[in-house]
This record gives C-alpha cells, structure tokens and sequence, in this order.
C-alpha cells in the first residue's frame, strides 16, 4: 500500500464526506496513480480544480502520485496569491457562456432572462453535453459529478444548490457573474437576443391589460417573442439590487 495525505480547499470540500473537510487526511493506494485519478476517486471532479501542490510544487493532472507525498487542491475560483505556478485551468472566458445538463432548464430560462447564452437540449446525452462544452467553449452547468469527469470537459462547474431559487445566488458568487448581468438580454424560450422596441410596435401582440400596465417591451430576434416586465422579472430585479 502507498499512503499519501491530502487536503482539499476552499469549496471544493463540499464534495467531501464531513470529516474530511478543511483538514489534511491520509489515503491509501494499491498503486501508483495521476493526480488526476487520484482526486476524481475522493469525489471532486477536476473542472473545478486548479492548483494541485505536491510538496510543495505545483504540478498538473498527469503528475504521478507513488506514495509518501503531502498534497494540497485548491478551486478554480479562489484568489491565491501564488506567483509561477501551474494554473490547471484555460484562463476565464472574457464572458462566460454555458450549456446546461438536461435536469437544469429552469436556470437555463432564469439566466438568459439574464442577459446569458445559454444552451438547453432536453434529450441531450452526456457526450453531447461534453461535446458542447469543449467545441464552444462552454462552462458545462450540471449536477451529475461524473459528467465533469470527463476528460474532454474542461470548463465546468457542479452546482450544488438543489433548490432553483438558490442557484442563481450561487452561480453569481461562485462564478463571478454580477458584472455580466444584462437584464433582458436574451430570450428565456429560444436563447436568442433581445432587442428593446417601442411601445407601438407591439401594440396588437401584448394583452390590453399588460399593455397598459408596461411601458418597455423586448421582442426576441429569433422567435419574434415579446416580452415585457412580469412580476418574476421585478422579483429578479429586487433581487440583484439587494447584492
Ligand atoms: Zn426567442
């Protein structure tokens, strides 16, 4: 048996058992393994990795573990002040865009609202998933831990939240989204832009009542769908001015 021990930073514990968090831990291998495997096998997906220190050093996911090292992980998202080390991750997308996995289209819809670009297929599978992600350069939003194991995935995110009223608090947070925050930016059906247009140009579209009640309507580029301020939007709205 190799032993090794370990610990884990930041957020990243929240995919560890409780009494492994924010504390060094020993671990037993059969046999030399990467770094990679190795932290995958304590249930934290490598996307969301992006210092590993063996001793240390700082290395990649290929690095060879035989046994007998001190290894501390830390998140992609947490500021380190560490010059000449090895980031594991591509630097930040300048804006971020995503794909979601198939059980997230209620925050697919609430982030484009957003402002967003958001792919949603209902059917796809995982390696459609993985594919999308990594041929567009997009952050993979998902909650299946094994998804972002994938090797091919390398912007990804797990969130944690199941409740979907929490989940936009914690991308924002976790993800650094605020300053990209553009309300009405995109259409919530079809994930095309919105433009705003005036008021009599969609006068025949709108119920009487909304159209009386609304001043500012957006009408989608794509699927020619108007929208105007419902009180779910007020409430994102409140919402955002309360950060
Ligand atoms: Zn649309």
């Amino acid at each position: 048996m190799l032993e090794l021990t370990i610990r884990f930073y930041e957020e990243l514990n929240d995919f560890l058992p409780r009494d492994r968090r924010k504390r060094e831990f020993r671990v037993e291998l059969r046999q030399p393994s990467s770094v990679k495997d190795l932290i995958e096998s304590l249930g934290v997906p490598h996307v969301e990795v992006d210092l590993i220190l063996v001793d240390g050093r700082s290395v990649g996911f290929d690095h060879l573990i035989e046994g007998g090292e001190r290894i501390s992980v830390y998140p992609v998202f947490e500021s380190i002040d560490i010059t000449e080390v090895q980031h594991l991750r591509p630097r930040p997308l300048r804006k971020p865009r995503f794909v979601l996995d198939v059980h997230l289209g209620w925050l697919a819809r609430r982030l484009r609202l957003l402002g967003f670009d958001c792919l949603y297929e209902r059917e796809a599978d995982d390696r459609r998933l993985a594919e999308l992600s990594s041929r567009q350069d997009r952050i993979l939003l998902t909650r299946d831990r094994g998804l972002l194991k994938r090797k091919q995935v390398t912007r990804g995110y797990c969130v944690r939240s199941t409740d979907p009223a929490e989940q936009i608090p914690e991308l924002m947070d976790r993800l650094e989204l605020r300053r990209w925050v553009r309300p009405f930016g995109r259409c919530p059906v079809c994930n095309g832009e919105l433009d705003e247009v005036p008021a009599e140009q969609v006068a025949g579209e709108v119920p009487p009542e909304s159209y009386r009640h609304f001043d500012r309507f957006w009408r989608c580029r794509d699927c020619q769908q108007v929208y105007w301020k419902g009180s779910h939007v007020e409430e994102i709205e409140e919402w955002l001015e309360g950060l």
